[in-house]
């Protein structure tokens, strides 16, 4: 275990952002998380994976608590399936490519997410077509405030759209220690994205493998977004918001070209970057932050920005879909205070 003071987070974090932590923690193994947590009280802390769904407004006045733990292991398997168990400090996209060498079907559409094992059930991590939530199976972690070793499984997570029941009722109370997930054996792929077809469309080949469906997702991700190490970002800053048949009508009357997808329910999933487009916002640069020439969904620190400069940014790109379309963005990265 290493413990930091007032430790820089800048390279901790995907927005570059040179904030600094009280206190830096950062655990090798399950060990030395029990015996911290026996002997310290938590007053104000954050959990930290990879930093790269969170937005530090200044610099972080508590302990930041930062699992390093590693390891992929199958914990079990018949002829259809497979039970993979990841240790949480493990990056995710070892994981995929763990189970894409050993062609366990299931998670090659979320290649190249950036961040932790631990931290992709947190906010049931998503990407062409494919949830988390589809492939979970359980997880382990500590109960930080009772102090005790739990077991989560599908049904106590409440997963939805970019949520689960660690980024509500249990924000902050459960330090993620590994995670199970359940693949298949099977060749079964999720192919239906326009963007994977026009991709595929250039390959040409009849059978498909899980390494081409792999290749595919890189490719289409690194033509889309921006590389972190050269442009600090955090994905998508907003979530797709969801508007009910009223909205959806009188919205489309006014602007003939909305976009929307019809969801579960009835209400309708309108893309967040086509509100933003439409806003003028697309590759518009302000100072030292702006939204990405390819993708508008993404917030970038074009150079020294601060957190508040990128915060700012982010309200005004709310205020102005509200002015125009009556629709409030809510963020899908985390905004630290
Ligand atoms: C270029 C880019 C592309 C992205 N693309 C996608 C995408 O396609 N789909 C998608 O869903 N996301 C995407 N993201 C967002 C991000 O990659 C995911 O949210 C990822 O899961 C964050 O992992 P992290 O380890 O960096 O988490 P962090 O940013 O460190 O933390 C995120 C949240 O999880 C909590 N947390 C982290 N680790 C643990 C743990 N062990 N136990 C409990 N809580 C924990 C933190 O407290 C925080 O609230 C993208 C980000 C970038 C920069």
């Amino acid at each position: 275990m290493q413990r930091i003071t007032n430790a820089s987070l800048k390279q901790l974090n995907s927005f570059g952002l040179d904030s600094t932590a009280k206190e830096l923690v950062l655990f090798e193994n399950e060990e030395e998380i029990i015996s911290y947590l026996d002997k310290y009280e938590l007053d104000k802390y954050l959990i930290l994976g990879g930093g790269s769904n969170l937005l530090f407004l200044n610099d972080f006045d508590g302990v930041v608590l930062k699992n390093n733990c590693t390891g992929i292991s199958i914990l079990d398997q018949d002829n259809a399936s497979v039970i993979v168990e990841s240790k949480a400090g493990e990056e995710w996209d070892n994981l995929v490519r763990f189970c894409v060498d050993n062609e366990f079907y299931g998670i090659e559409n979320l290649g190249l997410i950036p961040g932790s094992v631990g931290a992709a059930p947190v906010q049931n991590i998503g990407a062409y077509g494919v949830e988390l939530k589809d492939v979970f199976h359980s997880l382990i972690g500590y109960d930080l405030i009772n102090k005790v070793k739990k077991e989560f499984h599908f049904d106590e997570c409440n997963f939805g759209y970019r949520e689960s029941i660690f980024k509500n009722e249990l924000k902050q109370k459960i330090l993620i220690t590994s995670v199970r997930l359940k693949l298949q054996k099977e060749r079964l792929f999720k192919l239906n994205y326009r963007a994977i077809q026009d991709e595929l469309g250039n390959l040409n080949k009849d059978e498909l493998t899980i390494k081409d469906v792999y290749k595919t997702i890189k490719n289409i991700r690194e033509s889309k977004l921006p590389e972190v190490s050269k442009l600090g970002n955090a994905g998508s800053f907003f979530k797709n918001p969801e508007i009910d048949p009223e909205q959806f009508s009188q919205l489309k009357s006014k602007f003939h070209g909305l976009v929307a997808f019809p969801v579960d329910g009835g209400n309708y999933k309108v893309p967040a970057s086509w509100l933003i487009e439409q806003c003028g916002f697309k590759g518009k640069k302000v100072g030292n932050v702006g939204c990405y020439e390819k993708q508008s969904l993404v917030i970038v620190n074009y150079g020294n920005a601060t957190g508040e400069e990128l915060f700012n940014f982010s309200k005004t790109i709310q205020e102005t879909v509200f002015e125009k379309f009556n629709i409030m963005l809510t963020p899908e990265v985390n905004i630290i205070q």
